[in-house]
């Protein structure tokens, strides 16, 4: 496939587009793009936005793609997630190859050229406090006041900056400073911040550094030294951009790479911010970062999406210029798209009722077929045991039915699947009237289900034998917000108390649970589940992945 052909499958953006004419015109011999993230939290399916449209940009272009750890702020970065970024990543489906990259190899680099920027009169110390500086900066309608140390002399500066990388000053007692232009327009012109002293054990660097390059200094500086030719990053870096010329222009960088900025992913019902996230996980509300609550690609594995659904998904909204929301609805029509198709079938019961077949011999099991992919011959058949003692699903039965209840209730004849037709017969209650047990007959000349003499049933149900099935724990997940656009600022007062329902007494078929698979399965008329790692051999786990999405209309409506 040429480049050419495969970009087209892939769609077109504004971005690519770019990268198109930027080969074109010649202007790069190739393409090489990077995934930057901090290392202070998990990945989460809008990082997923990012990996694909960098990663995918440099496969559909023959290019390269770096995996670069922006890893300047050791207060809140850890290996856990540096493990856990690559390993997303690659479960996405990308691979960094041999580019692997640390911003902190770049710390002795940065150094030298921040002395350059003090020499070359572009940068000074200044001695003023935080709170001094953020007070000095101005507003959107008011210039900034310069430092009174702005215009210390150049050696001075030079002497106080080796002096904190020494760490000869407590955290906070001066920074470096570009030294651009107090009064700019744009805020992140008025002298930022490039060095700031912390003293802090780095997970690469350990206690080398006592000064920490500022983002906007590191990363446009790291961007030229991988000579990343298109640095693709989301649009609340778009007023970040002149200071990242500036930096470059002033600096003798090897390359001189361009920004471009996209608009972030967001998404109804979920919150995509590390540092809601990184609450969530800390305060309990879920059970860590791979919780299948969480929109984290950790989570998203876990809960059993399958990782072609995320990339159809991020293919689908495509890249705009423009912040919007897309409808989590969205993601859900991409995962079961996908599963529809993969995943094979079985049967399980959620929240069973007993049933005893009183015509079927004691003893007797008999072998059914089942088919494993109602479209896909290819996927085979399986062997289910029937006997007298079944399981049903509890929702499947009613007493006195309304109207338009066409599943099992006294008298009525449903259909069980790949199996017999049944009636019921009599209806076994507690002390305290709840239903513990049904009595059915069953038609012998069904088989198979269907009757020889063409008589009709409105609903077919799934059941389990009871003695061949196993014991499970079901898990199913619901949003784990209440509302549409939740608040960020006040999270946990719109989280969903009913985000985790768990079915402790769940039956699973016995092909479920001899297969170690880690496979979705639909779970016929309940949607797809997956097997989780809570499994132990004498109690499965399962989770629920999505539901089937037009479960109303199929109980209500059965299969006839
Ligand atoms: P925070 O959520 O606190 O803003 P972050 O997610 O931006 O942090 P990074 O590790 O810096 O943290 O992100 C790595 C890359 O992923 C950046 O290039 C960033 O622009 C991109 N990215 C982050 N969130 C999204 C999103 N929702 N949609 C698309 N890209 C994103
Ligand atoms: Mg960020």
């Amino acid at each position: 496939m040429t480049t050419e052909t495969a970009a087209a499958e892939a769609g077109r953006d504004f971005i690519r587009d770019i990268v198109q004419a930027d080969l074109d015109s010649k202007k790069h011999k190739g393409i090489v793009t990077r995934f930057p993230p901090e290392p202070n939290g998990y990945l989460h399916i809008g990082h997923a936005k990012s990996i694909a449209l960098n990663f995918g940009i440099a496969q559909e272009f023959a290019g390269r793609c770096h995996l670069r750890f922006d890893d300047t702020n050791p207060t809140k970065e850890e290996q856990e997630y540096i493990d856990s970024i690559q390993a997303d990543v690659h479960w996405l489906g990308y691979d960094w190859g041999t580019d692997l990259y640390y911003a902190s190899d770049y710390f002795e680099q940065l150094y030298d050229w921040a002395e350059g920027l003090i020499r070359d009169g572009h940068a000074y110390v200044d001695d003023q406090s935080q709170e001094e500086i953020r007070f000095s900066r101005g507003t959107l309608t008011e210039p900034g006041k310069n430092s009174p140390f702005r215009d210390r002399p150049v050696d001075e500066s030079l002497d106080l900056f080796r002096r904190m990388k020494a760490g000869e000053f407590p955290n906070g007692a001066r920074v470096l400073r570009a030294r651009i232009d107090m009064a700019a327009g744009n805020i992140n012109l008025r002298d930022p911040v490039l060095y700031r002293i912390l003293h802090a054990e780095h997970p690469r660097t350990g206690t080398k550094w006592s000064i920490y390059p500022s983002y906007d200094y590191a990363h446009g500086q790291s961007d030229a030294i991988e000579g990343i030719t298109h640095s693709i990053c989301t649009l609340e870096f778009e007023d970040h951009r002149p200071l990242y010329e500036w930096l470059l222009d002033k600096l003798p960088v090897p390359s001189k790479p361009r920004q471009y900025e996209f608009a972030r992913l967001n998404l109804t019902y979920t919150l995509l911010s590390k540092r809601v996230l990184t609450q969530l996980v800390r305060e309990g509300h879920v059970a860590g970062w791979d919780d299948p609550r969480m929109p984290t690609i950790a989570g998203l594995k876990r809960r059993g999406v399958p990782p072609a659904a995320v990339r159809e998904f991020v293919k689908r909204i495509g890249v705009a210029k423009a912040n919007s929301v897309v409808d989590v609805g969205m993601l859900e029509f991409c995962i079961r798209e996908e599963l529809n198709r993969t995943s094979l079938r079985r049967m399980a019961v959620l929240r069973p009722l007993k049933v005893v077949i009183e015509n079927y011999p004691e003893g007797q099991v008999e072998e059914l077929e089942a088919i494993n992919h109602p479209d896909d011959p290819t996927a085979g058949t399986r062997k289910i045991a029937f006997g007298r003692e079944l399981y049903i699903e509890r929702d499947d039965f009613m007493e006195n039915p309304p109207k338009k209840f066409f599943r099992l209730s006294p008298g009525t004849e449903v259909r069980l699947r790949y199996a017999y037709f049944i009636k019921c017969t009599g209806v076994i209650k507690d002390a305290a009237g709840e239903i513990v047990e049904l009595r059915c007959t069953y038609d012998p000349a069904t088989k198979g289900g269907n009757a020889p003499d063409g008589r009709k049933v409105k609903a077919t149900m799934h059941w389990l034998p009871a003695a061949q099935s196993r014991p499970a724990e079901i898990r199913i997940y619901n949003q784990l917000f209440l509302k549409p656009s939740p608040d960020a600022g006040n999270f946990a007062a719109d989280i969903n108390p009913q985000s985790l329902e768990i079915l402790a007494d769940a039956r699973v078929e016995n092909a479920i649970a001899e297969t170690n698979s880690s496979d979705v399965m639909q779970f016929e008329r309940q949607g797809y589940f997956v097997r989780d790692a809570d499994s132990r051999p004498d109690r499965l786990v399962f989770n629920r992945t999505i539901g089937l999405r037009d479960t109303f209309a199929k109980e209500v409506g059965g299969k006839g």
